[in-house]
């Protein structure tokens, strides 16, 4: 298949494994796992604490490469770019979302949502432009001038969003996006998310240990011990 072809998953990982050294000591917390995702699917990834969701997340978000294996984001192998391309395709394929928000906080939600856009070197009028109709997406066009401090908990998270969709991405992942929120607030969340990935057609994968959240998605993949125990959607 030609690298980065439209009809290319959004993300493929074949027999991916990831060992971490620790004192000499190799941990496996990934030991062969095998997913496909496609544009316009919404995952939820499920699994107890140490049987490395985390671990998936940052490969399949460019953060990090496995040790063995193949994982193929937006058709192109990371085995084969340099850390400069691997970086490029994390920023022009993937927004992230966090439980914590991650947003700077003696910066407005503008300049907040703008800040990925400035490692592609768009103009600055631009990226403002782009970082307003980003907010205006997630209803806080009222709000582009506040610092994170003088939102709430719902609207940080929807600043973070607005981050994460700004650069036009085809994968979303979020890290527990509702883990911080109240259950009415977080469903709120999952609203907009739903409307993102129906309207764009961007494919999102989260993480979530609430049960109703994971219910909400259209595919459920329990990870347990760094192997893929069950896929709804495989
Ligand atoms: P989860 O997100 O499901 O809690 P992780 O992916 O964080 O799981 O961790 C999976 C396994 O890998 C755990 O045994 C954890 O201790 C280990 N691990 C994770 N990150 C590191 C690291 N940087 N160094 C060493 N071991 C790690």
């Amino acid at each position: 298949m030609t690298p980065g072809a439209s009809d290319a998953p959004a993300l493929e990982a074949v027999d991916v494994t990831r060992a971490y050294k620790m004192e000499g000591v190799s941990v496996q917390a990934l030991r062969g796992v095998s997913l496909r995702v496609d544009e316009g699917e919404f995952a939820a990834i499920l699994g107890p604490s140490g049987s490395g969701k985390s671990t998936l997340m940052h490969l399949l978000g460019c953060l990090d490469r496995p040790t063995a294996g193949t994982l193929r984001v937006g058709g192109r192998n990371v085995a084969e770019l340099s850390d400069t391309e691997l970086a490029e395709l994390r920023n022009s394929r993937v927004g992230f979302v966090f439980q914590s928000f991650h947003l700077l906080a003696r910066t407005s939600a503008r300049e907040n949502v703008a800040l990925p856009l400035v490692y592609r070197g768009m103009p600055r009028a631009e990226r403002r432009r782009l970082a307003v109709q980003a907010l205006t997406t997630v209803g806080l066009e009222h709000r582009v001038g506040h610092r994170p401090g003088q939102l709430s908990g719902g609207e940080q998270q929807r600043v973070a969003i607005a981050r994460a969709l700004v650069g036009d991405p085809g994968v979303v992942l979020a890290d527990e996006p509702t883990g911080n929120l109240d259950t009415r607030t977080g469903h709120e969340v999952m609203d907009l998310l739903e409307r993102l990935n129906h309207e764009r057609g961007m494919a999102i994968i989260l993480v979530t240990h609430e049960p109703d959240i994971a219910a909400r998605a259209r595919r459920q993949i329990h990870i347990r011990d760094g192997l893929i125990e069950r896929d709804t959607g495989a």
